[in-house]
């Protein structure tokens, strides 16, 4: 659900926008519940699935086929909170700020939030706290502590030009499970030119407090840079890159500003921004950072036009990585903010259906009969694992995850648990079928915690069941 200044919809992803199930004159004339709710919800479903009407979500590549019957329309999964559109920028890729629709809280977001009951949340659930610049907030506290008390994972987008304890502290304890900001430049005049306000070095003296709550290993810290037509030039790219070198955020995620997209300028050429994207990306890597591609979730999963510019990016990267120095270990800067030494251990290979490991180069049928099974991370790729016949035979399963949110917490009767346990819950079987954004640091926890023997299994790329 999407909780935007004009009402409700049921997401806003990338490009696409879906119908406004609920106005904001419904939601403050108190007239809204839960029943209203999952009337509208039905409502757009039926929507989506006639011949007449025209819909952005009918063009969606996440449109998924499912059995009406399947369908829980009373339950909460993946929230955007966006009732307010305050900020404290005004970054030249933003429709807030170019439709000078800055405006404070529309409603009360948290009494529609209440409607649901605990039991009304799912397992996974998680809320995209973006706006609007949440710092901006007088009861930002109030917000987290309501998440928390729902045990719903946090990602939070700020601009970091206002430090926030609360959101020091959410990264540290794990209640923000990410905090991200979007820097988009390596100078601060092409930062007070894009962003609209002379707080460069600020924002990067405030992520450098927010990589050391993020380096506690529980929320992690991400910083962003958005591609757009004024940023660039060779001076930007190493800027921002030798920055994130000496502050060493946990991750750098990279990605476009698609306003071309959402105006529908479809012959918009992105060139440019392609070309500094490939440059900015082997950058980093030869440093040792590997950035992610952001836009991959974001666009490139929703519409083929983001598609193609992504099938581009990779095109651009693959070309110049011929002419770049990867493999050189005296280029690689080491992660200062990591204590312990990163473990290079690779896990084995399995297959499903039926299931099979790969051993020295040699497949093998496997059986989990009497086997104590751990299942790595808790997120619907594993969850859909539990369906594999040989997991039912096996005399225990659990799931391991680094979020404190999600543990203690159980899918279909599996506890999830910490990483630290994994010794003491004894497992016969490790298997991890992680999402990409996440694959190496858990990949690397899971050695950290390991002793030595335990067979530890990566789920094959072909073999990934469906994750519906
Ligand atoms: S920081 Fe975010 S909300 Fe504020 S002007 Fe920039 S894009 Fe818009």
């Amino acid at each position: 659900m999407f909780l935007g200044a004009d009402g409700l919809r049921s997401c806003a992803r990338g490009a696409l926008l879906p119908p406004l199930f609920c106005t904001k004159e419904e939601i403050l004339g108190g007239w809204v519940t839960k029943e209203m709710i999952v009337e509208r919800r039905k409502r757009c479903v039926a929507i989506l699935n006639d011949d007449l009407s025209e819909i952005d979500c009918k063009q969606c590549l996440r449109a998924e086929r499912k059995r009406y019957g399947d369908i829980d329309f009373s339950r909460l999964g993946h929230l955007d909170l966006q009732h307010y559109t305050i900020c404290n920028l005004r970054c030249s890729y933003c429709s807030y700020a170019r439709n000078k629709s800055q405006f404070l809280p529309q409603y009360d977001a948290l009494k529609v939030l209440r409607l649901f009951s605990p039991e009304d949340i799912e397992w996974n659930a998680h809320v995209d706290f973006a706006g609007g610049e949440p710092t901006l907030l007088e009861n930002l506290e109030e917000y987290l502590e309501f998440f928390r008390s729902r045990r719903i994972r946090v990602l939070m987008h700020t601009n970091g030009v206002r430090f926030h304890k609360a959101i020091y502290d959410g990264l540290a304890d794990g209640s923000l499970y990410w905090v991200t900001v979007s820097v988009d430049a390596g100078t601060p005049s092409t930062y007070r030119h894009l962003r609209g306000g002379d707080h460069y070095l600020q924002v990067l003296e405030n992520l450098s407090r927010y990589a050391v709550a993020g380096s506690k290993g529980k929320g992690m810290l991400s910083v962003k840079y958005i591609f757009c037509e004024s940023n660039c030039g060779e001076d930007d790219i190493a800027g921002f890159a030798y920055a994130m070198l000496a502050l060493r955020p946990q991750k750098v995620w990279l990605t476009f500003d698609f306003t071309p997209l959402y105006l529908r300028q479809n012959d918009y050429d992105f060139s440019p921004q392609i070309d500094a994207y490939a440059q900015l990306y082997l950058l980093l890597k030869k440093h040792g950072i590997e950035p992610f591609h952001y836009f991959k979730e974001a666009v490139a999963s929703v519409s083929q036009h983001g598609k193609e510019i992504m099938n581009r990016v990779l095109a651009a990267i693959g070309q110049r990585s011929a002419a770049t120095m990867l493999d050189d270990s005296d280029l690689v800067y080491r992660d200062f903010r990591k204590s312990e030494p990163s473990i290079s251990s690779e896990p084995l290979v399995f297959f499903t259906d039926p299931l099979r490991i790969i051993h020295d180069g040699t497949e093998e049928r496997l059986s989990l009969v009497e086997k104590r099974v751990l299942l790595v991370p808790a997120c619907p790729l594993t969850q859909a694992l539990l369906a594999i016949p040989e997991l039912k035979d096996a005399a225990w399963v659990g799931f391991l995850d680094r979020n404190p949110v999600q543990q203690g917490k159980s899918i279909e009767g599996r506890t999830i648990y910490s990483y630290e346990r994994i010794r003491e819950l004894r497992p016969d079987y490790i298997f991890i079928a992680a999402p990409e954004k996440h694959r190496k640091d858990i990949v690397e926890t899971v050695f950290l915690n390991w002793d030595g023997k335990i067979p530890v299994a990566e789920l094959a790329a072909s073999a990934s069941p469906e994750t519906s």
